[in-house]
């Protein structure tokens, strides 16, 4: 079974619509929790079912060493490996090798990527047809190309670089992929802070017949105007009638203007992060510290009125006593409460597109 996009709404750039997948259907605009090593840190699949999850990211870097693909493959794939039968995305692992670049561990080439595992010091080499064969193997409902991400301060030069060999290796990716049948490559648009190249980019990528796309190197170091500027630029550029994904943002403020800006799914590790450093989403998308003081006889759930099992269970001030004293269900009590923050966010957006009511402005100004 193909993965299929159906647009049922759109409000100004804004739209709501549906993927399917063979694992089932995901309502979008969503967000994606991030399941690095096939897991969310801290967290339990039933939990993550729990919190409204309709798709679970993993990442293709950390599982291609650990534990490796084949023993994943031979468990039956990433849903049975993990018991979560709802829909997966897989990254390249391109991002996580070409952050390497600041540590200068990584060399670039045509034909692919070198880099280390920051472990065991252990030298390994990934092509774009490295990258996708380990996918398939995985078994995720949608896969991504690999991709050259430049940093967020690189030049014009460096950028138009980083593109064209982002487009070299896309032809290569759509090539070696020997799933089509039931996984879903999404191509990636490059190009920097630049304009000229990202409409190059989307116009290139967009050529290529591929089930969705994705606006990559958004987010890696350069200032909050160029991300927005990027987003607003590069988004209405991308087909109409495919999925539109926005890697790696996961803030109220960015999910807002994405959304606005006409994308359809993000991710982040920001919610569950910040989880395990005691931090959590106020009622609007602030960001607070569980363990200060004030909390400390506050008998109130973390949000008044948060639907998620945290905020219907527990008081502030006993997962403040359990941060306090360093028992680990504090960071899943706190994650719990902020991927249901952004999932729900998400999902009412969503109803308010399909209401012609999305107002942007109240989200932000709130
Ligand atoms: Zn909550």
């Amino acid at each position: 079974m193909a993965v299929t996009y159906e647009l049922i709404a759109k409000q100004n750039k804004a739209r709501a619509g549906i993927i399917t997948t063979p694992h089932g259907n995901i309502e979008t605009p969503v967000f994606m929790p991030v399941g690095t090593q096939s897991t969310v840190k801290a967290m339990t699949y039933d939990q993550v079912r729990a919190c409204g999850t309709e798709i679970s990211l993993a990442n293709t870097y950390h599982l291609f060493l650990r534990p490796g693909a084949d023993l994943i493959a031979k468990a039956g794939g990433l849903h049975k490996w993990t018991n979560f039968e709802k829909p997966f995305l897989t990254d390249s692992g391109g991002f996580q090798i070409f952050s390497q670049m600041r540590i200068n561990k990584c060399k670039i080439s045509d034909s692919g990527a070198e880099f280390i595992d920051t472990v065991t010091g252990q030298k390994h080499f990934m092509s774009p047809e490295d990258s996708i064969l380990t996918q398939n193997k995985l078994g995720a409902d949608i896969i991504m190309a690999f991709d050259h991400c430049p940093q967020g301060n690189a030049t014009h030069e460096e950028a138009r670089e980083a593109m064209l060999r982002t487009h070299a290796w896309a032809e290569r990716c759509v090539q070696a992929h020997a799933r089509a049948e039931d996984q879903a490559l999404f191509l990636i648009v490059q190009g920097g802070i630049y304009e000229d190249l990202r409409k190059q980019s989307a116009e290139f990528i967009s050529g290529l017949n591929v089930p969705g796309f994705a606006i990559g190197g958004v987010s890696v170091g350069e200032s909050r105007e160029d991300i927005d500027r990027i987003v607003e630029f590069t988004t209405p550029l991308l087909p109409e009638n495919k999925p539109r994904y926005l890697m790696g943002i996961g803030t109220k403020e960015d999910i807002v203007k994405a959304i606005a800006a006409g994308i359809d799914m993000f991710d982040c590790v920001m919610p569950t992060r910040i989880a395990r450093h005691g931090g959590f989403f106020d009622f609007n998308g602030e960001r607070m510290q569980i363990k200060n003081q004030k909390y400390t006889e506050d008998f109130s759930p973390l949000v008044e009125g948060c639907p998620c099992y945290t905020c219907v269970n527990h008081s502030r001030a006993y997962v403040r006593h359990l941060w306090k004293v360093h028992e680990i269900t504090a960071g899943t009590l706190l994650s719990i409460h902020n991927l249901t923050y952004l999932i729900n966010l998400a999902k009412e957006i969503r109803g308010n597109i399909i209401s012609g009511t999305f107002d942007p402005v109240k989200y932000l100004n709130t």
